[in-house]
């Protein structure tokens, strides 16, 4: 696995739930998919050299 914003392959990889805090507005617009979406597990993958982040979604 490679780091798409500088190809750099010292890549950490963290896995969480998608439960994130979200605010009021967000609740507003989305808050009923919110309740809808079964909780997903996410790899969050982190470039050691330039700090860049990005998740892969891993549905269940
Ligand atoms: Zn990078």
């Amino acid at each position: 696995m490679k780091c798409p914003k500088c190809g750099s392959e010292r890549i950490q990889m963290t896995v969480s739930q998608e439960r994130k805090k979200h605010g009021c507005l967000w609740w507003c617009f989305f808050g009923i998919f919110g309740f809808l979406a079964k909780k997903q597990n996410v790899s969050v993958c982190i470039c050691q050299d330039c700090g860049h982040n990005w998740k892969i979604q891993q549905s269940k």
